[in-house]
């Protein structure tokens, strides 16, 4: 069972890091590295002890993070700043990909600000053009993000883990789980 639970974890300041299983919120917490800060109540037993699944774990040094680095450019970071969602016409029904703006073929760079996500049909359907040419608009310019807009990825989990996430993690970045 404990496999398939997550933990939410909070950097010192208490801003959202990342999730973890459950298991390795249950290592830092017993390894001094973290503490418990909220359980939705389920119990785990070992043969010695039974104690109170963490839901939100804290860890009790400042983690730095590399802002001046930012995030890395990869396809995964482009779904999550586009918050999974097709940026031609906003469907997140549909298989995604992700789309140059100006295709490569026409000298379009592979960078945040020239690449999208698309669905296929949208895609398709622009092929080898501009969105100006294909009267394709796009629903936001795309811009290089920063680690505060980008969407959390919530795993799935009871209901009781969610609201009790959804207290640690701003609205603007608490995007609705995504299965692939
Ligand atoms: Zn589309």
């Amino acid at each position: 069972m404990i496999d398939s639970f997550k933990s939410l974890v909070l950097n010192y300041s208490y801003e959202p890091l990342q999730f973890c299983s459950a298991r390795h919120a249950i290592i830092m917490v017993f390894g001094g590295r973290a503490e418990d800060l909220e359980s939705a109540g389920y119990l785990v037993r070992t043969p010695s002890t039974v104690f109170k699944l963490p839901t939100v774990i804290r860890t009790l040094k400042m983690v730095r993070r590399n802002r001046s680095k930012g995030l890395a450019f990869s396809k995964k970071n482009i779904l999550r700043r586009d918050n999974y969602t097709c940026q031609y016409c906003g469907a997140s029904n549909q298989p995604l990909t992700v789309d140059h703006i100006v295709p490569k073929s026409r000298g379009g760079a592979t960078n945040w600000t020239n690449i999208v996500v698309a669905c296929k049909p949208c895609n398709l359907r622009k092929g080898d053009r501009t969105p100006l040419e294909m009267d394709m608009p796009l629903c936001q310019p795309p811009k290089k993000p920063d680690f505060q807009s980008i969407p959390f990825i919530i795993p799935s989990g009871p209901n009781s883990h969610l609201e009790i996430w959804q207290k640690y993690i701003p609205p603007k970045i608490f995007a609705k789980s995504v299965a692939f």
